[in-house]
This record gives C-alpha cells, structure tokens and sequence, in this order.
C-alpha cells in the first residue's frame, strides 16, 4: 500500500458517500477569526482530484479537491472585504481570502466557454457531509510542474488506481467531450 503519498487529506480509502437530497452548506476559509463563509445551495457536480499548478490545494497534498455548482446556488455570506481574485487573466477566475490564501469559489466570465455558469468550489471547506465525492483524477501529471519527480509518477498513478479514481492527464473523458462540442458548435461544425 502506498498510503504515504497524500493524494489529498479528503481522499482516503473511506470516502463519505453522497447524501441523495442533500442541498449544500457552507464553506468557510481556514482563517482563525473572521472566515470567509461562502453558502452553496446545491449539490455538487463532477468532484475531482485536480493536479494543475492553479487549483488550491492543502499544503503537502499532491492534487486539490474541487467540484462544480451552478453559479447561481454561490453566494459570499460571510467577509467578502477579504476576497480578492488571484490571477484575473486566468480563465477561472479564483476568489481567495486574503488572509490564509484558500480558495473560496473559481468563476469563469467568458460567456462563450463550455463551463460558463458552473463555480469550482471546494467542499472539504465545509462542515457538512453528504457533498457529492471525488470521482476522478484529473491533469495527473501536471502535478510533475509543482515539484513531483517523474520517476514518482508510476507510484502515485498506482495510489489512484488503489483508491479507486479513474486517473487522466486532462479532463475526464465527458468534460473533454462537453469542451470540444462548444468548440465545435462554435465553429459550425456540430448544431
Ligand atoms: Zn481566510
Ligand atoms: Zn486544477
């Protein structure tokens, strides 16, 4: 067993299931004092291990948790003061506390891009359980940009394998299909 390598704090062997009716909770950032709070009023949706350099990650985890919510079900309730985007030109725009760096929600404002109206949120930031589990692996060996060594890579592909993740070094295969169909209908090729 490989369970040195730290996937992700909330990504063990047990995984709490999804709560079917469940309608979401809140989030707070990891300040001491006047966290963030931000209310999801839904489930979530295609929850991830994320291995890009973007995503927020706990300190020590390889990869970061993250799942998408309509953008509408996403509202700041608690410290907004202490939000501030973190790279405007990014396509998904991160809105994180200034104060301890976690990632609150990620917002894309292009209204043409494939996932326009769905926030990446990170559900281990909240108290609740029953939020929709990982699913999946995703961007595997981007993680190889912040610092694993390629010759660790098999070891940790085997770990998602033992965890039973599905591992892809882009998107899952049905997110890839959502993104290419909005190229394709932009360009006229598919109706
Ligand atoms: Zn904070
Ligand atoms: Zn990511």
């Amino acid at each position: 067993m490989s369970t040195d390598i730290n996937i992700h704090p909330a990504i063990g062997a047990n995984r709490a299931p999804a709560v079917s009716g469940f309608a979401g909770g809140k989030l707070a950032c990891n300040c001491a004092t006047d966290k963030v709070e931000v209310t999801i009023g839904a489930q979530t949706a295609f929850n991830h291990a994320c291995g890009c350099t973007k995503c927020w990650k706990p300190a020590d985890a390889l990869f970061a948790q993250i799942a998408v919510v309509s953008r509408d079900k996403v509202t700041v309730t608690a410290h907004p003061e202490k939000l501030a985007i973190v790279d405007a030109s990014a396509t998904i725009e991160r809105h994180a506390c200034t104060t301890c760096g976690t990632h609150m929600y990620g917002r894309i404002e292009n209204t043409k891009h494939a996932f326009h109206g769905l926030d990446f949120v990170h559900t281990e930031l909240s108290k609740e359980t029953g939020w929709s589990p990982v699913e999946f692996a995703a961007f595997v060996s981007s993680i190889i940009e912040s610092g694993t060594k390629p010759d660790d890579m098999a070891a940790v592909r085997a770990r998602l394998a033992e965890l039973g993740l599905p591992y892809y070094d882009c998107l899952s295969p049905t997110l890839m299909d959502l993104l290419a169909a909005n190229a394709a209908k932009a360009a006229g090729v598919l109706q």
